[in-house]
């Protein structure tokens, strides 16, 4: 018997490496920006970024010495796999959208969404849930995977919350329905098990929704939540409106309140002292008259949410850019609607510099890929992005990205 060797050759493959001009650096975390600056990436990370760096020798030099350079953004609280349709009225319970499409369906929506996003700018988001029976975990895998492009995804996995979700009117009749999209967790063990069960299921960040009902969490639940995640290294992110609700979530350490559109100044300070994260999902008028079967009044809570944006910049409330964007507006996308944001925060007389430090440091520091993404600077990931005007002075800038990055390959890149 002859045994046949396949021996296979031996190649040495050189990085890629390529060179970006960028006429104008922005550094976020200090609002500044330095001029003519050349950024070095081997592969999908930066390696050099300096004013006199030698490019004799680079793959490519990518040109964009007439634009303003700036790391990848960040959107802390999306729902990728979650949509309603635009204008359907009131009464109608969230129940009725996930009991009509299935894990594949919400999944290639997710897909749908995470190519818009990530054309826009957005290189990283916050899934927190609303995903069925785990999907964006998967989404996130496939993206890392390279089958589909998108925004790395850090993803919560379901969202726990006290008995019935975020559902109501389910008919005692009926099973659990919610817990397609929920798990019930109503005593601290079962918050414990429930953020295990997250972890096993291979979530990246804990999300809790505490005042659904007229019951809500204690701080002791809450805490059980933070307790649990902490030990694996997660962050708890938990959705609370205001009052006694909001305090048990910021005493109990939590590490970012959500939505909070009815927050106090003494809760804000709180928040202030605490070190606690609140990504508001600031939204704008547009979208929530769009959104009738949930919001009443969306006039009055458009002025809520501006005011109390105003008041957690002015308290100097940490904050991180979450747009929580569910429905379709006519022949709008996630990423364009996603940037209908920034108007709300220019409102409530946020700087430019500190908006863009909350999509892009801030945001990183919650997400805990400080050391990773979030900064163009050497060991980060290439998630780069290009506007034609000073995002700095004016933050609508961010409208004119024409370049995209991610991970040192070009998603997008635009003649102007
Ligand atoms: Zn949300």
């Amino acid at each position: 018997m002859v045994l046949t060797l396949c021996v296979l050759p031996f190649y040495v493959v050189s990085a890629q490496q390529i060179a970006i001009r960028a006429g104008h650096l922005v550094d976020p975390a200090t609002g500044t920006f330095a001029e003519n600056q050349i950024i070095l990436i081997e592969n999908q990370t930066i390696t050099d970024v300096g004013s006199n760096l030698d490019i004799a020798s680079v793959d490519e030099v990518i040109d964009l010495s007439e634009s303003w350079v700036m790391p990848g953004l960040m959107d802390a609280h999306v729902h990728l796999t979650t949509n309603f349709p635009h204008d359907i009225g009131s009464g109608v319970s969230m129940a009725s959208f996930y009991l009509t499409e299935s894990n594949a369906y919400r999944v290639l929506r997710g897909v749908n969404n995470a190519r818009d996003v990530l054309n826009v700018g957005f290189t990283t988001v916050k899934d927190v849930g609303n995903d069925g029976n785990y999907v964006a975990i998967d989404l996130g895998r496939a993206i890392e995977r390279g089958w589909v492009e998108g925004p790395t995804v850090v993803a919560t996995g379901k969202i726990i919350a006290a008995f019935g979700g975020q559902s109501s009117g389910i008919s005692p009749d009926q099973s659990h329905v919610w817990e397609f999209e929920y798990i019930d967790a109503d005593t601290p063990d079962e918050i414990r098990k429930a953020v295990r069960q997250n972890i096993y299921y291979g979530a990246d960040a804990i999300k809790l929704v505490a005042d659904n009902s007229a019951f809500y969490y204690t701080e002791e639940e809450i805490g059980a939540a933070v307790e649990e995640a902490g030990r694996a290294g997660l962050s708890v992110a938990v959705h609370v409106l205001g009052g006694e609700p909001a305090r048990n979530v910021i005493m109990a350490g939590a590490h970012s309140v959500e939505h909070g559109f009815l927050l106090d100044d003494e809760l804000l300070r709180l928040m202030q002292e605490r070190g606690t994260f609140l990504v508001g999902t600031d939204f704008p008028l547009e979208h929530l008259q769009a959104m009738a079967m949930f919001i009443p009044d969306p006039e009055g809570l458009s002025r809520a949410i501006i005011d109390r944006l105003r008041r957690a910049h002015e308290i100097g409330v940490k904050m991180a850019f979450g747009t929580d964007v569910v429905i379709d507006l006519p022949s709008r996308n996630r990423g364009e609607m996603a940037l209908d944001y920034l108007g709300v925060w220019q409102e409530a007389g946020v700087p430019a510099s500190k908006t863009l430090q909350c999509m892009t440091t801030n945001a990183a520091e919650l997400l805990r890929i400080q050391h990773e993404r979030g900064a163009i600077a050497s060991g980060q990931f290439a998630d780069i992005v290009a506007t034609t005007g000073n995002p700095l002075d004016d933050i609508q800038e961010l409208r004119s990205i024409h370049f995209v990055m991610k991970e040192g390959r070009v998603i997008r890149s635009d003649t102007r």
